[in-house]
């Protein structure tokens, strides 16, 4: 009897609450909350613009996810439109009206005055997200080829004696920096590390010529996806290096360029 009750309340009490349902208004329809699961939408790369200024954004080369699974999406997404637009707005903003504006970056930073902090940490930004970017492709990694790969054998002794070299410096770095591969001056081929934004443009650094491949090292370049584990991304980064990029980039450095007018 009891069990019979039981369902004839139950029926009774689904009806009148169905009966309230159909009183609702529409818009007051409950949608599911996204679970974290679910991927936030990704913008686009395209849609990213600094501010009007003497430098402007450069085009990101492909899409936020391209370099998945090394360098996840919402890392890309957040580092290319956040971090990066950040440097050249400010740089922007640094050198508005001044006689900087009128020189090109490289000329920014081999004449820097270092106490000029504003300048130096974001024309640093500026200079290193382009160049790492431009050597990063999706679906790439492997070894150089051609002359460079000549320049690594002959100044390195080895392509793996050049990545365990780039691979220590990027790991020792303490705190946020970069690993650079670098033309020094008499085009002999150096790896080596700077602090924060500092790059070897700069008078005065730790390693000094022209860079031709760059490896971010601050947290924002890889904590959403590998945390405290800076070595996981470095070995990842060396599965997206793009060394036709790179090899331009040394032909360009090693051929001597006029003086500055
Ligand atoms: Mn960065």
């Amino acid at each position: 009897m009891k069990k019979t009750q039981l369902f004839i309340s139950s029926l009774v009490l689904a009806f009148v609450l169905q009966s309230c349902n159909k009183e609702k208004k529409l818009d007051e329809v409950q949608v599911p909350l996204p679970t974290t699961e679910e991927k936030a939408p990704m913008g686009n790369p395209d849609d990213v613009a600094a501010e009007p200024g003497a430098f402007k954004m450069m085009k990101l080369p492909y899409a936020y996810d391209a370099l998945e699974p090394h360098i996840d999406a919402k890392t890309v997404e957040i580092h290319y439109s956040k971090h990066h637009v950040g440097y050249v707005n400010n740089l922007n903003k640094a050198i508005a009206g001044t006689e900087l504006e009128k020189q090109t970056i490289e000329e920014i930073l081999s004449k820097l005055d270092l106490e000029n902090k504003v300048v130096r940490n974001n024309a640093g930004g500026y200079y290193n997200h382009n160049l790492y970017w431009e050597i990063m492709a999706p679906k790439k990694g492997g070894e150089p080829t051609g002359a460079l790969a000549e320049a690594i054998n002959k100044d390195f002794g080895s392509f793996e004696t050049f990545k365990t070299q780039l691979t220590e410096a990027a790991t020792k770095q303490f705190g946020s920096g970069w690993a650079w591969l670098v033309v020094d001056k008499t085009g002999k081929l150096v790896v080596g590390s700077t602090p924060n934004q500092d790059n070897p443009l700069m008078p005065n650094m730790s390693i000094s010529g022209t860079p031709i491949l760059g490896l971010d090292v601050w947290e924002h370049a890889y904590y959403l996806k590998y945390q405290n584990k800076r070595p996981d991304y470095i070995t990842a980064f060396f599965n997206l290096i793009n060394w036709d990029a790179v090899a331009k980039k040394y032909e360009a450095a090693k051929t001597p360029v006029p003086a500055v007018k």
